[in-house]
């Protein structure tokens, strides 16, 4: 038994614990387009999730939704305690802050500043959000630097990194705010092929660490070993939601089938 396998097994035995993550009937229209039409999830700690889906599925604005990045139209988010409803009138701006306090993002193009140091970059938020002392939020960044393997850069500007570089400086930005759930929107689908092996090892390791995880990826064979659930999304809605087993040994919708034959060859 691995011990992502062992850490699962001892969140079965946790039947009684709060949900990490609970979403409901999510929903989000851009006009007349309802690209998500009532998403529900319940998570718990230590889960990592991996989502599928065709491009155009809706999975971005998921997890865009999901941190108020978009204004979803509908639904209840949980994070760690933290409750937004929505649509019930206008949600309160300090709702929508501390759920965002509790969710770290990485984006599939880094989204570093390249006006500012690598260093620069992990400090900014948790002093200027979270009010840590910049002596407090240096020492951080530099631990989480050693962990993503990249002490070395600390001084160095963005455009001087490669995008596996630039990727894992993302990753320990997104770390330095300390948060309950990181979300990865297709971290490597902007890496050439030979960076996406040291992004994958950064994730993986955190997922041994038994953070809980959401990851919208291609990289199938990755999501299967990486992932104790994984949910296929169509056109909007969970066709399919299960273990990665299952879902990639026997899928049952003939739409992840053709999407999972289609993928075949993937990392
Ligand atoms: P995925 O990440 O699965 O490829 P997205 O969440 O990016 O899918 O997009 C889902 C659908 O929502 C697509 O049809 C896309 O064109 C549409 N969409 C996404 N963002 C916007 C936006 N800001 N305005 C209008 N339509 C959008
Ligand atoms: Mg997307």
């Amino acid at each position: 038994m691995n011990s992502l396998q062992f850490a699962n097994n001892l969140h079965s035995t946790c039947e009684n614990a709060p949900p990490a993550l609970q979403i409901l009937d999510l929903k989000k229209r851009f006009g007349d387009l309802e690209v998500l039409k009532g998403i529900s999830i319940s998570a718990r700690a230590g889960d990592a999730i991996s989502i599928l889906g065709a491009s155009g599925s809706g999975k971005s604005t998921f997890l865009r939704c999901l941190n108020f990045l978009e204004a979803p139209t509908d639904g209840e988010i949980w994070v760690a305690g933290q409750h937004v409803r929505i649509g019930s009138g206008l949600t309160a701006r300090r709702d929508i802050n501390a759920l965002r306090a509790k969710l770290g993002m990485v984006f599939q193009n880094f989204n570093l500043w390249s006006h500012k140091t690598v260093l620069q970059n992990i400090i900014e938020a948790p002093i200027h959000i979270r009010g840590i002392s910049k002596k407090d939020a240096c020492l951080k960044a530099e631990e989480l630097l050693s962990k993503v393997g990249l002490i070395e850069k600390r001084d160095a500007y963005p455009s001087h990194l490669s995008g596996g570089q630039q990727q894992r400086i993302a990753i320990a930005r997104a770390l330095a705010m300390e948060p309950e759930i990181l979300l990865f929107d297709e971290p490597t689908s902007a890496l050439d092929p030979e960076l996406v092996g040291e992004v994958l090892k950064v994730i993986r390791s955190l997922a041994e660490e038994g953070r809980t995880m959401l990851i919208v990826t291609h990289e199938l064979s990755f999501a299967r070993q990486v992932s104790n659930r994984t949910i296929f999304l169509h056109q909007g809605l969970i066709e399919e939601d299960g273990k990665p087993d299952d879902i990639f040994e026997s899928p049952r919708s003939p739409r992840l089938k053709k999407f999972l034959s289609s993928h075949v060859g993937g990392h």
